[in-house]
């Protein structure tokens, strides 16, 4: 019998529901402590949230209106299927718990709506909102997202992250007390990192309490402070191109722990906003049948390196 390659996001919602379940975004109106200059200002050097937000989420609309922009774009052709409100641009447990009740209630009030993704920070839970989120789990679906991004405190300062790796670690330890599952970004290629770093990184998050990972290229976007970095000094940054990330990504899984969801394998910035690594329009989905192909003609598979 053939190995199974990885354990693949599509699979698992096939597994866990018994129909169709489909994410919608939802920009909920947070900011976050690394723009408000309650850890820093000016963000991290890399983001710019417009290059995640589908045209539906805007914080000038409520919470219900944006779900129900999202799922009429997909009701022509799924009018059955539920839907995972995805709490998803800045940071989304940022907030006074009142509020933040107030949000989530908000979205699992829609009839179509069965549970919630949340992304944030690490350093923005606490025992209290774990507390509740915890209670709210037993009703509803719920994940708790981390961004990652590296797991070297080096490059978490020079990106200016504004929080180190032992409070990303602190974090899915606490979701992990409260019985939450959790999901993760890591980002591959950010300055200053080498190959064996990077896969540093799959050892390293093996330790973690880990449900489901997304993989990101670096990508450098307009607007953002590394856009400026990175046309000051091209020489520290080694962006992948699209055969060395196939490459690089089918080895990376076979040091990842078996059990992890992989959820994304890319970015997919829009054109108007990617300056750099260009792959010629390639999308998600194609560029999974090549990290599919290329972990088959290698005979690699998720784990395969892992004692
Ligand atoms: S990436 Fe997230 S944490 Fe960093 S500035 Fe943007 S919203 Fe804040």
């Amino acid at each position: 019998m053939s190995q199974k390659l990885y354990n693949s996001y599509t699979q698992y919602i096939k597994s866990t529901f018994s129909e169709r379940v489909q994410k919608i975004s939802i920009d909920a109106g947070f900011t976050c402590p690394n723009r408000d200059g309650k850890k820093a200002r000016g963000g991290c050097t890399y983001c710019n949230n417009d290059s995640f937000s589908p045209f539906y989420c805007s914080s000038s609309k409520s919470i219900y209106q944006q779900l129900n922009e999202g799922i009429d774009f997909f009701y022509k052709k799924y009018p059955n299927q539920h839907y995972l409100a995805y709490f998803q641009s800045y940071s989304n447990t940022y907030d006074s718990l009142h509020v933040l009740k107030k949000k989530y209630e908000e979205a699992l009030s829609h009839p179509k709506v069965i549970g919630l993704v949340i992304g944030t920070r690490p350093d923005c839970v606490d025992e209290k909102l774990m507390e509740y989120l915890s209670k709210l789990s037993e009703k509803y679906y719920l994940v708790l997202e981390f961004g990652i991004e590296s797991t070297l405190d080096s490059t978490l300062e020079r990106i200016n992250r504004a929080h180190n790796y032992k409070e990303t670690i602190d974090a899915f330890e606490l979701a992990k007390k409260y019985g939450i599952k959790t999901g993760g970004h890591i980002i591959l290629g950010l300055p200053g990192e080498s190959r064996e770093q990077m896969l540093e990184h799959a050892k390293k998050i093996a330790e973690l309490p880990l449900n489901f990972l997304k993989l990101h290229q670096l990508q450098i976007l307009r607007g953002t402070k590394m856009a400026s970095d990175y046309m000051e000094n091209k020489s520290d940054y080694k962006l992948f191109n699209l055969d060395e990330y196939v490459e690089f990504v089918a080895h990376f899984m076979s040091y990842l722990k078996k059990d992890i969801v992989l959820e994304r394998f890319t970015s997919e910035a829009p054109e108007s906003l990617l300056i750099a690594p260009q792959w010629g329009g390639f999308k998600n989905f194609q560029i999974v049948h090549l990290i599919e192909n290329e972990m088959k003609k290698k005979e690699l598979y998720q784990g395969k390196f892992l004692t």
